[in-house]
C-alpha cells in the first residue's frame, strides 16, 4: 500500500509480523496487538491507512491497520453504514 506520509511500519527496525497477531482475543496475542496499535497511533499515515484498509484490498483483510484490528474495522464499517442510512 502506498501512502502520502512514510508509514512507521516501513521502518526496517519494525518487525512487520507484529501487525499480524494470530488472534485478537487470545490473551497471549493481546500484548502484540497493543504494541502494533501503539506504533500505528504514532504513524503519520494512520488516517490514510485506516481509510484504505476500510476500502478493502487483498492485504487488508487481516491484521492491524490504522490502529484497528480486523474486528474493530468491521465494527467501524457497520457503524458508518448505519449512520449513513
Ligand atoms: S497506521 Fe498503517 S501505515 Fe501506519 S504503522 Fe500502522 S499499519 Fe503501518
Amino acid at each position: 500500500m502506498r501512502f502520502t506520509n512514510t508509514p512507521l511500519c516501513a521502518d526496517p527496525a519494525v518487525d512487520p509480523e507484529i501487525f499480524f497477531p494470530i488472534s485478537e482475543i487470545d490473551p497471549r496475542e493481546v500484548e502484540q496487538t497493543e504494541k502494533a496499535k501503539a506504533i500505528c497511533r504514532s504513524c503519520r499515515a494512520q488516517e490514510e491507512c485506516l481509510e484504505k484498509a476500510l476500502d478493502g484490498g487483498p492485504f487488508t483483510a487481516f491484521g492491524v491497520w490504522g490502529a484497528l484490528t480486523e474486528q474493530e474495522r468491521r465494527n467501524l464499517k457497520r457503524r458508518r453504514a448505519r449512520s449513513a442510512a
